[in-house]
């Protein structure tokens, strides 16, 4: 029998996240459409070295836009990336490409960027 998103334990569904750090990137939404695009800008508290959020048990409460994913909102988000451990696992199957790549090494902070260049860090890698 199919095992239930909500029969996860805390511990389960936390070890389901594989890190890649994907959802941590800093997204644009155009204003007419409503599209949603991936930067490689990445939030100024994504630990690059240790591939970790360095907030994460308060990182609700310092990013309001943060989200807490959970069995219940994972069938809601529609901008998690693709390649999402989370939402591979809600959408078995969806055929959408499995992919552990992280973002190390091909992202940059948001403290090193301005405003006026959001838009030029729009991505469109394939395994998002
Ligand atoms: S606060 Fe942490 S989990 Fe949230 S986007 Fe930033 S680095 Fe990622
Ligand atoms: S995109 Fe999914 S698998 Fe990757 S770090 Fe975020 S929650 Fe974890």
């Amino acid at each position: 029998m199919k095992k239930k998103l909500t029969d996860y334990s805390s511990e389960e569904w936390e070890n389901i996240c594989n890190h890649c750090g994907k959802c941590c990137l800093l997204k644009l939404q155009d204003e007419d459409t409503g599209n949603i695009y991936y930067t490689d800008i990445v939030c100024k508290y994504y630990d690059m070295e240790n591939e970790r959020c360095s907030i994460y048990e308060k990182r609700c409460e310092v990013v309001p836009e943060c989200l807490k994913l959970t069995p219940d909102n994972i069938d809601k988000i529609e901008w998690m990336p693709k390649s999402c451990a989370y939402r591979r696992l809600f959408e078995k199957d969806s055929g959408s490409p499995s992919s552990t790549s992280s973002i190390k090494g091909r992202c940059i902070s948001e403290q090193n960027v301005k405003e006026d260049e959001l838009e030029d860090h729009i991505i469109d890698w394939e395994d998002l």
